[in-house]
Formats: C-alpha cells, structure tokens, sequence
C-alpha cells in the first residue's frame, strides 16, 4: 500500500502567509559605524548641524569683494582647510584660499587660482567674479534637522559616509538574523573529497550559506549529519540553540531515511509540511516555543535554493526589517 503524507498540502499563498505570520522583527541594537555596513537603519538619522557650518571656498583661489574695482588687490594671508584666518577683506585687498578654506569675513566671492596673477604679493585679476561665485554658503549640503537618511534604509558605502558626516558614530540598526544551516544524508562528502561510489558533493550547505548572505543574514553555525535519528536531533538543536533560524537540506521525503519532520516534532510546532509547490513539495516549517523559525528544506540541490528563494529569503528580510 502506498504511504500517504500526514501533512496536508497548502497553498503557496498559505505557506507565506504562515511564515511570514511567525516571523517578527529582530530588536534593535547599537553599533560601530565601522560595523554599520549591510544593516538596516533602525532609526531616522537628522543632520545635527548645517553643513557647511561657515562659507566655504569651493575652489582653490582668491577671496574677494565681488564688487571691488580695484586694479590690484594687496594678499593678506593664505586661509587653508580646517584654519582659520584672522585678515578681514577690504576694498583693494583679497586673501589667498584653499579648497575648504573658510571664507574671511568681509570676502563674498571667491576666484579661481587660474584666473588671479600674483607677483610680490599683489593679485590681478584676470575676471570679475559675481557676488556668491565659489563660495558654499551654510547649510548648503545639509541643514540643522533635516532628514538625512530614514529608517529602514540599508546601510552602504553612501549611507556609511553620511552618517559619519552627521556625527552618527554609534548606529541603532535592526540585528541581523543568526541561521543555521544543516546538510542531511549519508551520501554526503565534503566539495574537497572525492565521492566514493554512490555518494555526492554537500553542495547545498555552501548554496545555502551563501544564498543567507545574500539576504542579509549572518550564518551562526553550519554542520553536516548523516541519516541517523540520534545524531541529527543532536544537530538540529545544536543549530536551534545558537539562531534564529535552522535551515536542514534533505531528509524531509517519504524516505525511510526521510527523519527531519518526526525529529521536529519533537523540538518544535510543525505548521506545514507539504507545499502545492514544483520543485519543493516536501517544505517544512516549524517554530519553537521561543520563537525560533525551523525550515526542512528539500535534498534536491535545484528543489533547496527555489524553495530559499520563495519561502525563505522573505522571511529572512521580515526578520531584518527589510522588506
Ligand atoms: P533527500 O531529500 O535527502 O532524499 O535528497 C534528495 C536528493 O538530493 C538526493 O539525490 C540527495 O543525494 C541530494 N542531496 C541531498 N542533500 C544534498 C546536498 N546537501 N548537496 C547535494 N545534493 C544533496
Ligand atoms: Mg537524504
């Protein structure tokens, strides 16, 4: 007589809808903005200060009175990024700017090096420059309060430099889910080996582990078990006790090897695990009464990463809060 599934067949609707029920976002936690990167922004980010704070030559030059007819203009002093200078310009006079600088009090426009002869410390210029012309008035990139990025961004290189910019030095982001990953079956060998008659390559740990890294998740623990009852639940909880989430490749058929759902039962609540799903029928998932998301996820190398994408990686978002 054939055997039949005890679990009865959901929808692929059903099954998301399950998951994605069980899935609740990960706390927030603090961190370095060094470790900022590939996190999910757990909090709105406001610019503390206008930036720039002061005018600011955009250019390497001169700094002047726009309106200033004089022939020749007396150099006070050179003004570099970060120091300030002491000169006021006046009618007749200009000070010698670096890119950065800040513009001295009484200059309202800045004219560039290539424009400006200057011998014994006297400047020509070459060309009038109009009032404002190179100068980064305050608050031109940023203003005091504004919105600078929203929570729920994911942090790149971009994101990493504005916060740096707003002082952001310590980053409250969403922890990124911890997955364990476990290959199932006695035919297994490492990619280093050479598979003996009848056995295979684990390929879909490595899949598996990367395809987790991928969707932003960080892997806590991977291991391979053979078909045997004591050393997989051994495993299993092993994997439980240090993620988030468990992720088992194999042993969820109608085999007599098959022992991942009996074994979940065990350790978990099992909500579905069968799937009306082409490859990936046999999808198992299950929760443990600490909130823990357990997936038996088909042997078949094709079958393990379509289900990964479809059931898996949502859920891995939902928990990082990136949606
Ligand atoms: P199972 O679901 O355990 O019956 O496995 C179904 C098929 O997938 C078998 O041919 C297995 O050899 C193969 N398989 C299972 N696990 C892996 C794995 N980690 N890497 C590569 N193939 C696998
Ligand atoms: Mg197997």
């Amino acid at each position: 007589m054939a055997r039949v599934s005890a679990y009865p067949m959901v929808q692929v609707g059903e099954a998301l809808e399950t998951i994605l029920a069980y899935a609740e976002p990960l706390d927030v936690e603090t961190v370095e903005l060094t470790k900022a990167r590939a996190h999910i922004l757990a909090r709105d980010v406001a610019a503390d200060a206008d930036l720039p704070g002061l005018p600011r030559s955009s250019v390497d030059g001169y700094a002047v009175i726009a309106g200033d007819e004089s022939a020749e203009l007396e150099v006070l002093e050179e003004v570099t990024a970060g120091r300030l200078g002491i000169a006021h310009v006046r009618r007749g006079s200009a000070v010698r700017i670096m890119t950065g600088g800040t513009l001295p009090p009484g200059a309202d426009a800045v004219v560039m090096v290539e424009e400006v002869e200057e011998t014994d410390g006297r400047a020509l210029l070459q060309r009038r420059p109009r009032r404002g012309e190179n100068v980064h008035p305050p608050g031109m990139d940023l203003a005091r309060g504004q919105l600078v990025l929203a929570r729920g961004t994911r942090i790149g290189a971009a994101e990493v430099g504005l916060l740096a910019t707003v002082g952001c030095a310590r980053v409250p982001v969403y922890r990124r889910p911890r997955v364990a990953v476990l290959a199932t079956g006695d035919e297994l060998v490492e990619p280093h080996e050479t598979p003996p008659p009848g056995s295979v390559r684990d390929s879909n740990r490595y899949a598996l582990m990367a395809a987790v890294e991928d969707a932003g998740a960080d892997i806590a623990w991977h291991a391979h078990a053979r078909d045997d009852e004591a050393e997989l639940e051994r495993a299993m909880r092993q994997g439980l006790a240090v993620a988030d989430v468990l992720l088992t490749s194999g042993g969820v058929s109608m085999g007599t090897r098959d022992l991942i759902k009996p074994l979940l039962e065990t350790m978990a609540t099992i909500h579905f695990g069968r799937v009306s799903f082409k490859p990936g029928k046999p999808l198992t998932f299950a929760t443990t009464t600490d909130g823990k998301l357990a997936f038996g996820l088909p042997g078949f190398p094709v079958s393990s990463l379509v289900t990964f994408e479809v059931f898996i990686r949502p859920a891995l978002l939902k928990l990082a809060s990136a949606e």
